[in-house]
């Protein structure tokens, strides 16, 4: 039986996500940007925290960390690159290795770039993938600690995964990042419809995430970067895929 997911919307604009195993109960939640809604959503389902799962360093992700431990015993689970930046962890964990959610198993992705040592956790059998700030909803996270060929290759480990995978990401930026997109991809008719999509969905304050990866292969131009038709409007037909994607980048930074 897959996990059940269940987004929750915490501070001005971060989300984190429960998953729960029916089968045996246990149920998981991935970072912890504050203790209130998360605690909410787990008493409004009736499960019982059994795991933490932090995806990288930032405050607005590990906030409530230690204080929703210290409420629940749950058993928290991060980068060993990040330990040293990390609450304290009980399992420290790096590409390649397995982590279990009651029957479920999970897979360890590095996907460095916005931080060093920021991983995504792959659950293939529910076909879900929680991403925080590498691969967002039309966008991906500021490069704060590695360079453009680092994310790069993070994204094209996500853009490896089965398309009908749900992208699990970290924040309400989808309509800023369609704003943007467009101004990249004007000609693109499925980020149009998917940019108007989202900015109907907001208007109505309902949430943007998580997506489905076909729908990000789509229309998110930073997994788009290798087309030879984004290389095209980008001015740059003879670009490597890093270059393109670096080129995208700084042209976000600016918009
Ligand atoms: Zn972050
Ligand atoms: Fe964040």
């Amino acid at each position: 039986m897959p996990l059940t997911l269940r987004t929750v919307a915490c501070l001005s604009d971060n989300y984190a996500y429960l998953i729960h195993d029916p089968a045996t109960g246990a149920t998981a939640v991935v970072d912890v940007p504050e203790i209130a809604p998360i605690e909410a959503a787990l008493t409004a389902e009736g499960w019982t925290l059994t795991d933490i799962l932090i995806t990288h360093h930032h405050h607005d992700h590990i906030g409530g960390v230690d204080g929703l431990r210290a409420k629940t015993g749950a058993k928290v689970t991060g980068a060993s690159a990040d330990a040293h930046r990390l609450p304290a962890l009980d399992r420290a964990v790096a590409e390649g290795d397995t982590i279990t959610v009651g029957g479920e198993t999970g897979h360890v992705l590095d996907v460095s770039g916005h931080t060093m040592g920021h991983i995504a956790l792959h659950f293939p059998d529910s076909r879900l993938v929680f991403t925080a700030d590498s691969l967002m909803a039309l966008g991906c996270g500021r490069l704060f600690e590695g360079d453009a060929p680092t994310m790069w290759a993070s994204l094209s480990k996500l853009a490896a995964l089965p398309p009908d995978t749900l992208v699990c990401s970290g924040h309400e930026y989808t309509a800023a990042n369609a704003r943007f997109a467009v101004t990249i991809e004007p000609d693109n008719a499925a980020l149009r419809t998917r940019a108007d999509t989202v900015a109907t969905a907001r208007a109505r304050g309902e949430a943007t995430v998580p997506s489905m990866l076909s729908e990000e292969l789509a229309t998110n131009p930073f997994l788009r970067a290798s087309l030879p038709e984004v290389k095209a409007v980008l001015g740059m037909p003879g670009a490597t895929d890093a270059e393109a994607f670096a080129e995208i980048r700084h042209r976000k930074d600016r918009f």
